[in-house]
């Protein structure tokens, strides 16, 4: 556990290995999983190793930590699409995050739905 671990996060758990999940990547400060619920071909989770509530509270403590989603982000779409993705940060419960650890939803393969 690190410091600022949430003992009761779920994401914080799959980063410690204590609950499974599809891992696809890691990095020094950030690991990448599938979503178990997949809303494009590919559909993964990246999230840093240390626990945020969300992405503004990580971009004001970590930049480098949200840098590093990012970056492990970008890697994961070209291992396993073409590098061409988009990036969602739900942000609260009205936008749909229902889980309270920082994610990025990377979705990636095929055309993806345009907004609005
Ligand atoms: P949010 O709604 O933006 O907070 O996204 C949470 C995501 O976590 C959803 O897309 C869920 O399908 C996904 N999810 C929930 N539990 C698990 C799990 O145990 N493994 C992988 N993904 C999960």
């Amino acid at each position: 556990m690190t410091s600022t671990d949430s003992p009761d996060c779920l994401f914080c758990k799959i980063v410690a290995g204590d609950l499974p999940a599809d891992v696809v990547a890691s990095s020094d400060s950030a690991v990448a999983f599938r979503d178990i619920a997949p809303k494009a071909p590919v559909h993964v989770l990246v999230v840093p190793k240390e626990h945020y509530p969300d992405v503004p509270a990580l971009a004001a403590s970590d930049p480098a930590g949200l840098a590093a989603v990012v970056a492990l982000a970008d890697g994961v779409a070209s291992e396993l699409a073409d590098g061409q993705y988009r990036l969602v940060f739900n942000t609260g419960p009205k936008a749909g995050q229902s889980v309270f650890h920082v994610h990025a939803h990377l979705l990636a393969g095929g055309e993806l739905p345009g907004f609005a």
